[in-house]
């Protein structure tokens, strides 16, 4: 199918065609004339599957009507809104509606919080027709009388599973309760939750459902790893695999700021070229790195679920789970960062002694058979190994018997470091004393105190 068919101006055409999109991705095909129609959409788009052309493109042609040039901020009212759970989603879906409207007279401008709100006033008096939004920062304007919104005539909630797992269930309805009654609705979600489903039935009428892969499903682009690993080795595997795969840039996603930090850090010191984005980042740093790492000036970028989210990287090779999410759902996520838009990626996630949990969460809810293997060089320590049979025997041990265990032994004893860099490298001590040092140490390492669990928010 080719875009032309899906009857989009001529205005739209030529702006698309110069982003290099050729042909329509799925959701877009189905998307696209559904909301040309009017009608409620609920959504289930894998994240890298072209959704924000999908609901942005039609709203463009629905609003090209309203396009105008003149300065009256009274000829621009908002009549399409947008809400984004982070920042860097929202930056994304802005800096896509520019793209999308170089050839139409139609204004958009982004807000959302952790920034002076005085030059977002100033966009917003001057008047624009699409506002993308995080749900706080829209209502402080609210608040602040510096949005109208009884104009408005489509909503988009986009990413709305992760909106309402940040906890901004209630922003999200006050803020449809706003609204114009008469409005078309478009819900953009991963997941299908019940939470989701309630939203949908309170605020959507008689919605239409478009489901371009199947729910929670993994892009399968994307080649998926699980290695097994010490948390104590996990800093110099990653080290390891990033030189020995020579991986051109990375994102690589820990559970918490704390831990996302100390990382990037920890990184540098190996001589890679590593920074973290997180939550606790000022905004201006957060895009300054951001901005790093797509013009491909940084290697690795260290990020926590909520900074990555909706973060579009074209053609990013690798993924590593340096933590295992907590939740399923973020591992689809999560690997949904690279493969985007019919690209090849990897997803390596580094699998500590006690993140069992969190790898069969992930089969279940992916409905596939993730195995997990040792990184060649990396052996287990015995935090990982299988438990030795601990039935006393009474009888004298068998030779064979005995055999077979000095093999297994000799299997998945700890082996060498591979070099770390700057003499990082764990030292190679004597058998007899390493193991009585892996008892002392290794339950102090595998909780160290920058590894205290944080909930980000
Ligand atoms: P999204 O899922 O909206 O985050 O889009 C993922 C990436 O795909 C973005 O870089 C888009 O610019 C790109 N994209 C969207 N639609 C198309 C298309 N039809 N052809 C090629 N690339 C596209």
């Amino acid at each position: 199918m080719l875009f032309s068919e899906l009857g989009l101006s001529p205005e739209i055409l030529r702006a698309i065609d110069e982003q290099g999109y050729s042909q329509p991705t799925p959701i877009q095909e189905k998307a696209i004339p559904l909301v040309l129609s009017g009608r409620d959409l609920l959504a289930a788009a894998q994240t890298g599957t072209g959704k924000t052309a999908a609901f942005m493109l039609p709203i463009l042609e629905r609003l090209k009507k309203f396009a105008n040039t003149s300065v009256s901020p009274a000829m621009h009212p908002i009549r399409a809104l947008v809400l984004s759970p982070t920042r860097e989603l929202a930056d994304q879906i802005g800096v896509n509606v520019q793209s999308y409207t170089k050839y139409l007279p139609l204004r958009a401008t982004t807000v959302y919080g952790g920034v002076n709100m005085d030059p977002q006033t100033q966009e917003l008096r001057r008047g624009v027709e699409v506002l993308i939004a995080t749900p706080g920062r829209l209502l402080d304007h609210i608040q602040q009388k510096t949005v109208q919104l009884n104009k408005v005539e489509v909503l988009v909630l986009d990413e709305a599973d992760r909106m309402l797992d940040m906890g901004f269930i209630q922003d999200i309805r006050k803020i449809m309760g706003m609204l114009p009654k008469e409005r078309q609705t478009l819900l953009f979600s991963a997941t299908f939750a019940p939470e989701i489903k309630r939203l949908a039935a309170d605020f959507m009428h008689t919605p239409q459902t478009v489901e371009v892969a199947r729910q929670n499903a993994t892009n399968e682009q994307v080649e998926q790893l699980v290695f097994k690993v010490d948390n104590f080795k996990k800093r110099q595997v990653l080290a390891h695999l990033i030189r020995s795969r020579e991986m051109s840039q990375v994102i690589v996603f820990c559970k918490t700021k704390i831990s996302a930090d100390q990382l990037a850090r920890d990184l540098k010191r190996d001589g890679l070229d590593a920074e973290a984005i997180h939550g606790d980042k000022t905004q201006g740093t957060r895009l300054e790195t951001l901005a790093a790492f797509k013009e491909g000036k940084l290697r690795v970028l260290v990020a926590t679920d909520v900074a990555a989210r909706g973060l579009d990287i074209s053609e990013l090779p690798y993924v590593v789970n340096f933590e295992m999410p907590n939740s399923p759902e973020d591992y689809v996520h999560r690997i949904g960062r690279t493969g985007r838009a019919g690209a090849k990626g990897v997803a390596i996630s580094l699998m500590g002694p006690e993140e069992t949990r969190q790898h069969e969460a992930i089969e279940k809810l992916t409905k596939q058979t993730l195995t997990p293997q040792s990184v060649d060089g990396f052996g287990l320590s015995s935090q990982q190994r299988p438990k030795p049979m601990l039935t006393p025997m009474r009888e004298p041990m068998r030779e064979p018997m005995r055999e077979s265990m000095r093999e297994s032994s000799r299997d998945l004893s700890p082996t060498p470091v591979l070099s770390a860099g700057k003499g990082e490298g764990l030292k190679q001590a004597r058998p007899g004393r390493r193991n009585r040092k892996e008892k002392r140490e290794v339950p102090a390492l595998l909780l160290p105190p920058r590894y205290k669990v944080e909930i980000i928010r």
